[in-house]
């Protein structure tokens, strides 16, 4: 029983955030796809924490600088994720031409304390990730660790 993982633990706590290759490659991917628009996403992760999917979504601000998820693609991400024994735990979106770092729009706009936010910076140039938690305003960085 003391291997056994403790699910409210591993995203709401952790300070590290491990995201598959493959799963990093797909989030650049997109953001590469969407480019010179901001790209959205959702992240699900089985009962021990691990990344199992990577949902891209359609930014129905069509915008470079904000994003809105489609709620439709949402909820469908959503429903695809339970039927699975998973368990949405992050938000994922591009800055096409900015550092990886929240923007006003973002902590203003952070309405879930539980995920983490996977931002994809400088996607013009040299595209990089970083992770943070946003809670009621603050901004904290998590160790993103990309495994695989
Ligand atoms: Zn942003």
């Amino acid at each position: 029983m003391l291997d056994e993982p403790d699910r409210s633990r591993t995203f709401r706590d952790a300070d590290v955030v491990v995201l598959p290759a493959e799963a990093a490659a797909a989030v650049v991917q997109h953001a590469r796809f969407c480019f010179p628009e901001e790209a959205c996403g959702l992240l699900a992760a089985d009962p021990t924490g691990r990344i199992t999917m990577v949902y891209c979504l359609t930014n129905l601000d069509r915008s470079p600088v904000r994003y809105t998820l489609a709620p439709a693609e949402h909820y469908h991400a959503w429903r695809h994720a339970e039927a699975r024994g998973w368990e949405l735990v992050g938000v994922f979106h591009s800055h096409p031409r900015a550092a990886p770092v929240p923007s006003a729009r973002d902590v203003a706009g952070a309405l879930e304390p539980r995920w983490f936010h996977l931002i994809v910076g400088h996607v013009d140039t040299a595209p990089r990730l970083a992770v943070h938690r946003i809670v009621d305003g603050r901004v904290t960085s998590l160790d993103l660790r990309v495994e695989g």
